[in-house]
């Protein structure tokens, strides 16, 4: 038995305590922050699987069988004025990254066109640079954004931080349906990540987002050196933040960033994380993204099971990513459908009032 401060009678043996909170996710209920934080501290591969036999019951209640399916291109590239470690993308580091101002609309269209082809109706624009203001760059993205909508295609977007509520107000009037920006780590460990922005910076661009409509795409990245109790705050943080779809990094260490020489974390702390990420967020869509190729490995189709319900599809900004036909067959062999934005949700998640539908987001962090 795990000893811990969590809301259940500590008479219980960890199996029953997992299945209390499994049974209250199911039911509609919401877990405190000292049941968050046990989840994931459990450290006994056991429990960890316990854990996943829950967190699959509760992705298929309320999330169903299919897996949303994203693709992202990336509309300027390399030389962000941001320090955030873990990012090829950062003019800091020597990484040999992709470097390229805001491109013209034929790319975009292509990636659209190929999205369409994979089945994928969403495409995330990301852009790596500090954020958007008003001006020249906020027009032409919101060109891009229309020319992508007109396509039939949803057009979601990654462009950092939004500096007013006029320019989420420009982006949701151009037709952006959803809009990707993560917390990355729990706001105590987040200075030690990047300097030249805040976490409150990152709240608010939240706020903007929120008060425009624009569907919010909120996750983090796993990995950097953080505690569970960091995972057990970010994914709090999320909750707070009313995501919808949650990305799931997992930290792909690139030569020449300060991260480099970062170990991998066991494949089943990965698997565990994505199912605590499911009891906290039962009606988000859990998405893993970055990094789930290298560092789950062989282990990866079992990613569903612990409650991930969406995946980044194609490549990712600076690293590849195995083949989309070989991620639809892995989807398909499980018994899982891939999902398009605006499925409707399985019927046996009707009967929990809370439960919305949800769309497809664009990328996770730009790494
Ligand atoms: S994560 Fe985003 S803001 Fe940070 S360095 Fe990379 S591109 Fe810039």
């Amino acid at each position: 038995m795990t000893d811990s401060s969590h809301t259940l009678p500590m008479d219980l043996t960890n199996h029953q305590q997992i299945e209390a909170l499994g049974r209250r996710v199911l039911a509609g209920g919401q877990l405190e922050p000292p049941d968050v934080h046990w989840l994931f501290e459990l450290r006994a591969s056991a429990d960890v699987y316990d854990l996943m036999a829950w967190a699959n019951r509760i992705r298929e209640r309320f999330k169903g069988r299919r897996v949303q399916l994203c693709s992202i291109v990336n509309i300027k590239a390399g030389g962000c004025p941001e320090d955030c470690k873990f990012c090829a993308q950062s003019a800091f580091y020597q990484t040999g990254a992709p470097r390229y101002g805001l491109i013209d609309f034929e790319p975009i269209r292509a990636a659209a066109a190929e999205a369409k082809r994979n089945g994928v109706l969403s495409l995330g624009l990301v852009a790596a640079w500090r954020g958007l203001g008003q001006g020249p760059l906020l027009d032409q993205v919101c060109a891009h954004i229309r020319a992508v909508a007109a396509m039939g295609v949803s057009a979601h977007a990654s462009l950092g931080l939004i500096q007013s509520q006029a320019v989420a107000d420009r982006l949701k009037a151009a037709g952006l349906v959803c809009y990707n920006h993560n917390l990355e780590t729990s706001e105590r460990f987040f200075p030690k990540q990047c300097s030249t922005h805040s976490y409150q910076d990152r709240l608010q661009t939240l706020h903007y987002l929120r008060q425009a409509g624009i569907k919010i795409c909120c996750g983090g990245i796993i990995g950097l050196g953080e505690t569970r109790a960091d995972r057990a705050d970010l994914a709090l943080a999320i909750r707070q933040a009313g995501a919808q779809m949650v990305p799931l990094n997992f930290l792909h260490p690139i030569s020449g960033t300060p991260y480099q020489h970062n170990p991998p974390l066991p494949p089943l702390e990965l698997l565990q994380t994505i199912a605590c990420f499911r009891f906290v967020l039962p009606q988000a869509d859990i998405m893993v993204a970055g990094g789930r190729v290298v560092n789950l490995r062989d282990t990866q189709s079992l990613m569903f099971m612990a409650g991930a319900s969406a995946l980044m599809v194609g490549n990712y900004l600076t690293t590849l990513n195995q083949p989309v036909e070989k991620d639809l067959q892995m989807i398909r062999d499980l018994g899982l459908e891939p999902g398009q934005h605006g499925d409707p949700q399985p019927a046996q998640a009707t009967d929990t009032p809370q439960t919305q539908p949800v769309a497809v987001a664009p990328a996770a962090t730009p790494a």
